[in-house]
């Protein structure tokens, strides 16, 4: 993870400015951020946000085990960076996943396993309208991300 974190920060140190003054970059991250926003608004309208935190608070539930920061790769991490997301340089739990703070993830941009998640416990809480809803949302954001990251990939290159 450190090295993953140390490559973001070294193209976001460099090249970061000159990437959010592209117009392209710079659209898709403010459509990136609707979406994100959207998901969220959505979860607390349809109650996921209340029931996971039910579960993490009087449960002790928690999704967000050790070793889901490996499924990250560096444009993500790049990612939150361009979005102004100051990334941890170590675990603040270390049981659990690289990025969860003590109010939950601290990311802007989460990896599509991490969006896409719902639980069973969810399944039996969360009206079907409402998982229907969110899995939108959801769908909606990650759509989002991935049109985003790839035009940075092809950015990169061409900036190599
Ligand atoms: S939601 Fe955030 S804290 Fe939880 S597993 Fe995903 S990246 Fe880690």
């Amino acid at each position: 993870m450190e090295e993953k974190l140390s490559w973001a920060t070294f193209i976001f140190d460099s090249l970061g400015n000159e990437m959010k003054n592209d117009p392209t970059i710079s659209r898709l991250l403010n459509d990136y951020r609707e979406k994100i926003r959207e998901t969220w608004r959505t979860m607390k309208e349809y109650g996921v946000v209340e029931e996971c935190t039910r579960c993490a608070l009087q449960d002790g539930g928690s999704c967000c085990g050790q070793g889901i920061e490996n499924k990250f790769d560096v444009v993500t991490l790049l990612v939150n960076l361009l979005l102004g997301v100051n990334l941890p340089r170590k675990p603040w739990d270390p049981t659990g996943c690289w990025f969860l703070g003590p109010r939950g993830c601290l990311l802007e941009a989460r990896h599509v396993i991490c969006v896409n998640f719902i639980c069973k416990r969810l399944y039996a809480s969360v009206s079907g309208k409402g998982i229907m809803e969110v899995q939108k949302a959801m769908q909606a954001e990650t759509d989002t991300a991935f049109v985003l990251e790839e035009y940075l990939k092809g950015w990169l290159i061409r900036h190599e």
